[in-house]
């Protein structure tokens, strides 16, 4: 089957074409800042490109995805002032850098593998790729592309003929404007540090010298150099967030284009932001719900899966408990689709073709949702339906154990000698294994509670 999906470049939907005219597909996704606690919108973007490459694998490509965890050069503003992120987080928690790094990683893994998203091929830590950024700057200054000034080396957008079309930037406006600070040593406001350098006396603890000095890659850098290592440009797919389009993916084009001389990337994905209650995510908001807050409230980060997958990685999505509980709600309900086999066996049908159908449709798991719940599906069905999307319906759904079997054969004995008492105390023994029974014609039919 084949892919169609909306590419940021274009401004098109197009159909996937592989770059290496095989089965070979290279996806590089960016990934968190990792200073903080990621709350539940930032896990959005993940879930969507899980179900991209779980749709490309379905389709029959070998993916190989690498996904980056910035530990350094992150500066508050997103451009090139302000503190670096990590540094905030360390002087917030009275921790090392690293501490803060190592902390909040291993929480986002925890969380990335609760999803049940596909492992990537390759988790690049920024850190861990400084010489070879180093050589990019030598690589686009040789090329003629920078400047220094006493604050970095800094990328001459001006030498870059195509700068402003992939976010179809406005350059004269902003000019005029200025979309950021101009410090007064830039030539062009666009214009973005490669490096940084560290002034005497300012506090930054992850250092490294080059070109004579102590400093640090600027934020852009780690994900043009990591894709240089580790997949290779061009590569098949660049996956974000929409805010990533005006400067992080710009400039990471641009870095590319004048150390490599090369395209980054042939397709651009980008997910919408989620909104909760109608409001930005914020902290002044008080609505930066994590994964814990969740739970809390009884749902797990699977109903959260299921809550993403029901709508579309390109619209902006509104988070409320209520439809939080929906999902929660049809998952429970395929689950107990998937009980009802155990017992009744139903015949092979066509139904996961146009399930995966839908998803290739640009990632419509939205129509392929609805498409599951109107569509009879087999054993084997839900099978694929699980490995398409992830969302362990099968593992969480096991198959009741001899003992509870007798329970329910007891529970169905003492309802037939009108013994209803203990009846009763049989269901209540049932429901506290989470199992329910259903007394229906064709006799006792088991499910699960939550
Ligand atoms: P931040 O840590 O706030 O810089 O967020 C990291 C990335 O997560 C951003 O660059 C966005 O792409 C994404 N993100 C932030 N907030 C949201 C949100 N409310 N919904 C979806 N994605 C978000
Ligand atoms: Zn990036």
């Amino acid at each position: 089957m084949t892919l169609k999906i909306y590419n940021t470049a274009t401004r098109k939907v197009e159909t996937f074409r592989p770059l290496s005219g095989s089965g070979e597909v290279k996806i590089y996704t960016c990934g968190p800042t990792v200073y903080n606690y990621q709350h539940i919108g930032n896990y959005a973007a993940y879930i969507y490109w899980d179900l991209l490459i779980r749709t490309l694998r379905a389709d029959g490509y070998n993916v190989r995805r690498v996904l980056n965890l910035t530990d350094v050069g992150h500066l508050v503003s997103d451009g090139d002032d302000g503190e670096d992120k990590l540094e905030k987080g360390a002087a917030r928690e009275g921790k090392s850098v690293y501490e803060i790094a190592d902390y909040y990683i291993d929480d986002f893994l925890k969380n990335f593998r609760a999803l049940n998203l596909a492992e990537p091929e390759v988790i690049a830590r920024a850190t861990d790729y400084i010489e070879a950024d180093m050589k990019a700057v030598d690589l686009m200054s040789g090329h003629g592309f920078t400047y220094e000034t006493q604050d970095g080396v800094y990328y001459d957008t001006a030498k870059f003929p195509g700068y402003a079309d992939f976010a179809k930037l406005d350059l004269g406006g902003l000019k005029a404007g200025a979309r950021v600070e101009c410090s007064d040593e830039k030539i062009n406001p666009s214009d973005f540090a490669v490096w940084k350098f560290i002034k005497p006396g300012e506090k930054h603890a992850m250092r490294w010298d080059y070109l004579g000095r102590p400093g640090y890659p600027g934020w852009h850098l780690e994900c043009s150099t990591i894709i240089h290592e580790e997949l290779g440009e061009p590569i098949d797919i660049h996956a974000g967030g929409i805010d990533h389009i005006p400067v992080h993916h710009t400039n990471e084009i641009a870095e590319t284009y004048a150390a490599y001389g090369t395209e980054l990337a042939k397709y651009w994905i980008h997910a919408n932001f989620i909104t909760i209650d109608g409001e930005k995510i914020s902290k002044s908001l008080g609505n930066v719900y994590l994964f814990n807050d969740l739970a809390a409230k009884g749902f797990s980060p699977m109903d959260y899966k299921m809550w993403v997958l029901s709508g579309h990685y390109q619209g902006t999505r509104n988070f409320t408990f209520e439809s939080l509980g929906a999902a929660q709600a049809r998952r429970l309900n395929w689950r107990n689709r998937i009980a009802y086999l155990y017992q009744k066996e139903i015949s092979d049908g066509d139904a996961y073709t146009s399930i995966l159908d839908a998803v290739n449709n640009n990632l419509n798991s939205a129509e392929a949702f609805s498409l599951i719940d109107n569509s009879i599906l087999s054993l084997d069905d839900w099978r694929k339906v699980d490995e398409l999307f992830g969302l362990n319906l099968i593992k969480d759904t096991p198959d009741i154990t001899e003992e509870v079997w007798r329970l329910i054969r007891e529970r169905e004995q003492a309802r037939e000698a009108k013994n209803y008492k203990q009846a009763d105390n049989l269901r209540d023994k049932l429901a506290e294994k989470n199992i329910k029974v259903n007394d229906t014609a064709d006799g006792p039919i088991w499910e699960y509670l939550s």
